[in-house]
């Protein structure tokens, strides 16, 4: 008999061959510097949490407490009766920590670009967007149904050539990048970006969410970064990440936001966040108004991490953040990487197509203020065993 699902076996054989099939490893522990991974204590270089908050007990504490203030959840959308205190208190100390005139929480990072693309441009518009943007903003690009231009990776003079060539074309234009990329650990250089966007009458977009907690003043983010306060006109960021815990948020302009607010079908069609999240991702913002300090050690330990890798001999691209890319290129040797090192107590995960290019796979070191010296010394010494037993190093 016809096999209506034989499609799916192919796919999955596909996969597996190609070392490409995901098994999660199963956390036994919260996130933090060191983990329990499917029962083994391991040291942790994998996870968002780089100021170490996802399992910090101020959040904890706050979460607790809106619980039985605000109950489970809210029960509905934003715009009927989802939108409780909190969520407003939310964006107005969001909007203060980032010097914007108007913030909106949704659900996710995710969320949040299919949220905002689609009700800025349409079929008759135009959207510039880097060549290695994140999966959440190519689907919000085409879920808003304009035409996606991309441009070489971080370089604006090609952006501009291509919004020189393709703009006359269309109504109106969007330009989009991450700030921080997810896979390189390299920053977008908005201050080239938002001059060509200037002369060309383009509206900017940057998601930030691996520079929130991590860039800018105390974690402020991109824009404050290169101080482009009240210039760039919308910022994405995530509160899973850097915050962690989970949320996204969009910011910038109080006509832009208003407007969001109205038209983005998240806000309409997807319950708001539980108090319990709400709350944790105030106290998160407590915490980085408080003090840098979490923000200062991040850096010091991705300074002597990325050195110390440089120095064996690694290939870490181009980061100049506490993401460090270890550079493999072959899926299954960073497969048999990321293996040898959870044998030697190691958590760093291999990364490969579609994630990020065929040909590019690699470990991806996260690097976290939850770690101590010694923490990053035992992770080093880890790294220098399984390179040059794997003849990546000599
Ligand atoms: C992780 C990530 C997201 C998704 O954020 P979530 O809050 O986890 O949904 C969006 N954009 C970029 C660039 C990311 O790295």
């Amino acid at each position: 008999m016809f096999d209506k699902f034989a499609f799916i076996d192919e796919e999955m054989t596909r996969l597996r061959e190609a070392s490409l099939l995901n098994n999660p490893r199963v956390m036994g522990s919260p996130a933090d510097g060191w983990m329990v991974v499917d029962g083994k204590r391991v040291l942790n270089f994998c996870a968002n949490n780089y100021l170490g908050l996802a399992n910090h007990p101020r959040l904890k504490e706050a979460a607790h407490a809106a619980i039985e203030r605000w109950g489970a959840g809210p029960a509905a959308v934003r715009t009927l009766a989802g939108t409780q205190a909190l969520h407003c208190e939310l964006e107005a100390r969001l909007a203060r920590f980032k010097g914007v005139e108007s913030a909106l929480f949704l659900g996710s990072g995710f969320v949040a670009n299919q949220a905002v693309i689609p009700p800025l441009v349409g079929k008759e518009d135009v959207i510039f967007s880097d060549r290695l943007n994140h999966a959440s903003i190519i689907d919000g690009a085409r879920l808003s149904g304009a035409k996606i231009i991309v441009y070489e990776h971080n370089d604006a003079a090609d952006c501009e050539a291509r919004i020189r060539e393709h703009l006359p074309n269309y109504r109106r234009g969007l330009l989009v990048t991450d700030g921080v990329f997810s896979m390189d650990g390299d920053i977008a250089p908005l201050d080239k970006l938002t001059e060509v966007a200037a002369r060309h009458g383009v509206m900017t977009m940057v998601d930030d969410a691996h520079g929130e907690g991590v860039l800018g003043r105390n974690g402020r983010g991109i824009v404050d970064h290169f101080g482009l306060h009240g210039v760039f006109d919308i910022e994405i960021g995530t509160f899973s990440k850097a915050f962690g815990v989970i949320g996204g948020a969009i910011a910038g302009k109080k006509r832009v936001i208003d407007y969001i607010r109205q038209k983005a079908r998240p806000m309409l069609f997807s319950s708001a966040t539980t108090p319990a999240d709400t709350a944790a991702c105030l106290a998160a913002i407590d915490l980085l108004e408080e003090s840098g300090e979490r923000v200062t050690r991040l850096w010091e330990n991705t300074r002597l991490f990325s050195a110390a890798m440089r120095k064996m001999g690694f290939d870490v691209g181009a980061s100049s953040t506490p993401i460090v890319p270890v550079m493999l290129g072959d899926a299954a040797l960073a497969k048999r990487f990321s293996q040898a090192l959870f044998d030697e107590g190691v958590f760093a995960v291999a990364i490969g197509f579609p994630t990020v290019p065929q040909g590019k796979a690699r470990i991806r070191v996260m690097n976290t203020a939850a770690h101590s010296p010694e923490d990053l010394e035992t992770g080093l010494a880890a790294f220098e065993r399984v390179g040059r037993a794997l003849g990546v190093i000599a």
